[in-house]
């Protein structure tokens, strides 16, 4: 446990909300005073922002997900990308980067840290000679985490990471009931990949297949130039997937389209997946496929701060590849849309 920045500490109870009096009126009364502090980032006023531990916003590291509400994880995978690699970089590029975030989220007033128990676990230990024992030892990861009451906020990777991740979470929440909101320039529903079935472009057809996921919960935004046949979007279509196209995003504020998108997914679990080239190259250059008209940074955050009030039960960012972007820039996003999807986990207290 480590001090409360600011010398208050507070304590939950059994459900993981925080119960109790304070008599600082900075502070609601469900929130109390006492001896035990929930992790905190390490601060830029307590050490040098380009100081510190590289874990995630400079957090506690810890070895497995014991007494955690939510873990970040690395999954330095780029064995299952089909152009340009090194996202295999993405969690260090991403944690280096994430030193500028703050602890407070100003627009909407979440304190994720005052009301979640939250650590770094590390990197998943791939075996970056093989893509398929790569993907068990992810699954057999993830299972171990969520075995605990603990979600995952995982740093990828590229994009065939969230295969084996939503296997570990169907296990969990059960077949065929995990919705998802899938941000990307390509919709990856690929039957194979130079014959492969488990790659970067194909995983999400797998999770249908495999009844991880509920298509008629499942939501695609950004999708955008060039396929190889001209009906490659209505694979999606046709398993009753809603896909939203860049180009009825151009323009325009995606609150309205994230309305839709809430209406449609309802109550139940839902999973974030947002892989970074959903952005436009202006935006996120530093990825390995990327695609031009594509969406702005403020229409990626709209996005992720449309799924507050939904039951998210876990996300990724995948596919930043550091060593494109020499700025730094679109690891520093990265990190900052995963900063955005824990402020919109259920249980997150906003400061009115
Ligand atoms: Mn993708
Ligand atoms: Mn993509």
């Amino acid at each position: 446990m480590t001090g409360h920045p600011r010398g208050v500490t507070y304590v939950r109870t059994g459900n993981g909300d925080i119960k109790g009096h304070s008599r600082d009126n900075r502070f609601p009364h469900s929130w109390m005073r006492c001896t035990m502090a929930f992790n905190q980032p390490l601060g830029g006023n307590e050490m040098p922002r380009f100081a510190g531990p590289g874990t995630f916003m400079r957090l506690p590291s810890q070895e497995n997900a014991q007494g955690l509400d939510v873990a970040f994880v690395g999954v330095p995978v780029d064995a299952g990308t089909s152009n340009r690699p090194g996202a295999r970089y993405g969690p260090r590029g991403v944690r280096s980067e994430s030193v500028m975030i703050r602890p407070y989220h100003m627009a909407s007033r979440a304190a994720p840290f005052d009301s979640l128990q939250a650590a770094d676990l590390g990197d998943v230990p791939i075996n970056t000679y093989n893509l398929p024992k790569t993907v068990q030892i992810i699954e057999a990861f993830y299972d171990a985490i969520l075995a605990h009451p603990c979600k995952t906020l995982s740093i990828g990777g590229d994009h065939v990471i969230t295969l084996p991740i939503l296997r570990a979470h169907a296990k969990k929440y059960g077949k065929g009931t995990i919705g998802l909101v899938h941000v990307d320039a390509h919709a990856d529903v690929n039957d194979d990949m130079f014959g492969e079935k488990v790659t970067h472009g194909t995983w999400l057809r797998r999770a249908v297949e495999e009844k991880l996921i509920d298509p008629l919960r499942t939501v695609q935004i950004g999708l955008r130039a060039t396929g190889y046949a001209a009906d490659d979007f209505d694979w999606s279509r046709r398993q009753g997937i809603r896909v939203v196209q860049a180009e009825e995003c151009w323009h325009r504020s995606l609150g309205p389209v994230m309305d839709q998108v809430r209406a449609r997914i309802g109550g139940g679990p839902v999973y974030v997946s947002f892989d970074i080239d959903g952005l436009d190259p202006s935006c996120a250059p530093g990825t390995g496929t990327p695609e031009f008209a594509g969406l702005t940074t403020i229409q990626g955050y709209e996005i992720v701060r449309g799924c507050h009030g939904l039951d998210v039960i876990g996300g990724d960012l995948v596919e930043v590849s550091p060593a494109y972007d020499a700025s730094g820039n679109t690891a520093m996003l990265g990190a900052n849309l995963l900063y955005e999807m824990l402020c919109v986990l259920p249980g997150v207290k906003r400061r009115d």
